[in-house]
């Protein structure tokens, strides 16, 4: 790349100092969706932005759009960008590193005088994360007309305060999102690219830098299923009377667990966890014969007809289990989210920059979801570029190098200046790093 627009490192290093320094909780970083952290995190991009001569905007939602405008400003948008909420006591990159991988080549590019031929966007998204409000990607499903009124009666599960109120004190308009009014239109979207860091310990482990993503995994979620068996005495029931939830649950996971072995063994890729598995803590206890558990279960996997084999094994495990030990069981309500397939134009243009710039990208699926899913889903050209990043994600420890960032941010640039036509004018201006 021309070292005239190398991105701005130092402002990369000093925004996640102050994002650090804003957002630490005494044991990890908090960024509440739609709250004093998240709004922080937005604040600062916003006021960097200005400082470096972007034009900053907001849509009903409170989502922030920081632009570099082009020569042609009806042309479709190159977009970049994340999410700035975190789950509580995560880490200071997960969803930040892609707003300031972004702020960093704008900001690089305004200085070197650079005027690209069509608008280039970094969207700092608002709640992503599920752990606040009971749903995914809100900010970036509002944006595009997405977001209904029951959603915006979701409360937030450490306030009790619903959705609508949380967006309107973070200076929102809930009203105006309602009403269904997108504020982008997949038609006006060039592309979009969000760089990421890796939440597994894949790249880590291999010693890649750098992951292009091939697919975001949908899921399909029982979040509160219940097997139904009888309290008894555990001294006095013979095991012929016994309706026991969890001799039930133990076999039930046990069986699920089977039946992904078998489905992975036939070329399928999915995962499928038990997260939450638990006897009733008013009820249970050392000598009784447990009759409830309450359990949960998540699949996650590219392929919707892979999602559907899981599900069909479900219902058959379901079946046997209940006839097996006398229980009722309940699955409850099935929640589900999209795939997003990833745009392989984009793949390959993220590739081919990786190599320009001396390393092999891995080619890996995403397990965890991201916003770009739902871009795809609009119909938007969508990719993602996973950085290495060391102890996991969603904890404090979560552990990317800033060299890493520096060469992704690079890759990143080198996609996005192809697609928004970048070239050079005359200007000149000075840095906008902050103090
Ligand atoms: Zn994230």
């Amino acid at each position: 790349m021309n070292p005239a627009i190398e991105p701005d490192h130092a402002l990369a290093a000093s925004l996640f100092a102050q994002l650090a320094a804003q957002s630490h909780d005494g044991i990890g970083i908090t960024r509440d969706s739609y709250g004093d952290g998240e709004s922080a995190a937005h604040a600062l991009a916003a006021a960097t932005a200005e400082r470096c001569g972007l034009e900053v905007r907001r849509d009903a939602a409170s989502n922030l759009y920081l632009t570099l405008p082009g020569r042609d400003r009806d042309a479709p948008v190159v977009m970049t960008g994340s999410h700035l909420d975190s789950v509580p006591r995560g880490g200071n990159f997960d969803g930040a590193a892609g707003v300031v991988a972004g702020l960093a080549i704008l900001a690089g590019w305004r200085r070197a005088g650079i005027v690209p031929e069509r608008d280039m966007t970094v969207m700092a998204i608002r709640a992503e994360e599920s752990a606040w409000f009971p749903l995914s990607y809100a900010g970036s499903k509002a944006a595009f007309g997405l977001l209904d009124a029951p959603a915006l009666a979701l409360r937030r599960a450490d306030t009790g305060r619903t959705l609508a109120d949380h967006m309107r004190a973070a200076g929102g308009d809930p009203g105006a999102v309602a009403a269904g009014v997108p504020a982008l239109k997949a038609a006006d979207i060039d592309c979009f690219v969000e760089l990421h860091i890796e939440q597994g310990p894949v790249l880590d482990e291999a010693g890649d830098v750098l992951g292009v993503v091939t697919g975001i995994c949908g899921s399909q979620r029982y979040r509160h299923a219940a097997i139904r068996g009888q309290y008894a005495h555990s001294g006095a029931t013979p095991r012929s009377h016994r309706r026991d939830a969890v001799v039930a649950a133990a076999a039930l996971v046990t069986a699920l667990q089977r039946a992904w072995v078998s489905l992975e063994a036939a070329g399928h890729e999915l995962t499928v966890t038990v997260g939450q598995c638990t006897t009733e803590a008013a009820q249970a206890n050392f000598s009784k014969v447990s009759g409830r558990v309450d359990f949960s279960i998540d699949m996650r996997s590219r392929s919707r007809a892979t999602l559907a084999a899981m599900d069909a094994a479900i219902q058959s495990i379901r079946a046997d289990i209940m006839q097996a030990c006398r229980v009722e069981i309940d699955l409850g309500p099935l929640t589900a989210s999209a795939a997003g397939v990833m745009d392989p134009a984009l793949q390959g243009m993220l590739t081919a920059a990786a190599a320009e710039a001396g390393v092999a990208a891995r080619p890996m699926p995403s397990g965890a979801g991201h916003d770009a899913a739902l871009f795809a889903a609009q119909g938007v050209p969508a990719a993602m570029l996973f950085v290495r990043n060391a102890h996991g994600s969603h904890n404090p420890d979560e552990s990317m190098r800033l060299d890493d960032l520096a060469l992704a941010t690079r890759v990143l640039a080198g996609v996005l200046g192809a697609r928004a036509g970048v070239f050079h004018s005359t200007a000149t201006l000075n840095s906008c790093q902050s103090v």
